[in-house]
């Protein structure tokens, strides 16, 4: 049976990546959106509020939640109590309280929770997982950077409390870094730049400690940087593999190794239907989990302020 779901949040990744998704997915229909502030694409059914579109009338089987991380979980409980599947992008919540709260919530009404992280579904990360199975890893660097005025343009939220800063585009990094690793990461120390007239960093440096964790792993965040760099650098039995683009390239011992053709949302789909389809969920916080320790752990620094 065709799903049909309603997109919550029609922002930028709601419009660029959510709606091609759908309608390039048989088993999916997109069957409204919901937005305070912006009608969705032409045809297609819009709300002010999960509110308005229960007392529609109109079938809904599920949702994706494409609002902000600090809005999730209400809009969550509202889908959930409707009796629909949830899609979360990510992160799925500002707190980690919440999120056990959404899979206590999806768990009684006998639905599919799915917090998706759309970098896991790039193309090269199940290669790099599988060439890291079982291995020892030697060194270890995660080095993510962007520009957020080309990548965020004009979005508050990331700068409010909640709202993540560096770690919005970071936390993608944790995600694929935590799937592809034999090893579970902790956060020993942290640095956070954070401009004076922001609640958020604008950088950061993680160290990383744990079983099998080699000495000097670290990651370097920064949202500063014109030329985007989402790398991953892991040593492993003598060998380098270097995780690029974000989980879309992979080299090993500088060679490239060839990759799938195509990524992110649309296996990420593939697999919300598959969860639909086996009634289960699928809710890993270890990313989250990152990010909280460096907010519990880290030394604020003063940066400049950002305008
Ligand atoms: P966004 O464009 O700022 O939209 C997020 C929500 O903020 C919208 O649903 C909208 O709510 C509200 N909003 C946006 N602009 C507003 C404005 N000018 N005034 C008032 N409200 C406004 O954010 P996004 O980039 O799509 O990110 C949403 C989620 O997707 C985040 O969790 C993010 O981490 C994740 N994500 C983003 C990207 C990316 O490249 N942007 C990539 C992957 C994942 P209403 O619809 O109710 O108006």
């Amino acid at each position: 049976m065709t799903i049909a779901i309603a997109i919550v949040g029609y922002g930028k990744i709601a419009e660029d990546q959510h709606v091609p998704a759908i309608r390039a997915n048989p088993g999916f229909r997109l069957a409204a959106t919901v937005s305070r502030r912006k009608a969705g694409p032409v045809g297609v059914p819009a709300f002010a509020s999960i509110a308005d579109l229960r007392a529609s009338g109109l079938r809904i089987d599920a949702v994706a939640l494409c609002n902000t991380p600090a809005e999730r979980p209400a809009t969550a409980f509202e889908a959930l109590a409707a009796g629909w599947h949830v899609l979360m992008e990510k992160p799925p919540a500002a707190s980690l309280t919440a999120v056990d709260q959404m899979q206590a919530a999806a768990q009684a009404a006998g639905v599919t929770l799915f917090a998706g992280w759309h970098c896991r579904f790039g193309p090269a990360v199940s290669a790099a997982r599988a060439l890291l199975a079982g291995s020892r890893i030697d060194s270890l660097l995660i080095d993510w950077r962007e520009d957020v005025r080309k990548w965020h343009p004009g979005q508050q939220w990331i700068w409010q409390a909640g709202g993540f800063g560096v770690f919005d585009p970071g936390i993608n990094g944790l995600s694929v870094l935590s799937e592809i690793l034999p090893i579970e990461l902790a956060v020993s120390a942290a640095r956070l730049d954070t401009p004076a007239n922001r609640q958020t960093p604008i950088a950061a440096r993680l160290e990383f400690c744990g079983p099998g964790v080699p000495p000097g792993a670290h990651g370097l965040f920064d949202w500063l940087e014109p030329d985007d760099r989402w790398n991953i650098h892991i040593g492993f039995e003598g060998r380098q593999l270097l995780l690029s683009h974000g989980g879309s390239r992979l080299a090993l011992d500088g060679a490239v190794v060839p990759v799938a053709p195509e990524g992110e949302y649309p296996p990420l789909y593939r697999r919300f239907a598959e969860l639909v389809a086996r009634g289960t969920s699928e809710v890993d916080v270890r990313p989250l989990k990152l990010v909280a320790d460096a907010f519990l752990l880290g030394e604020r620094v003063n940066a400049p302020p950002f305008e």
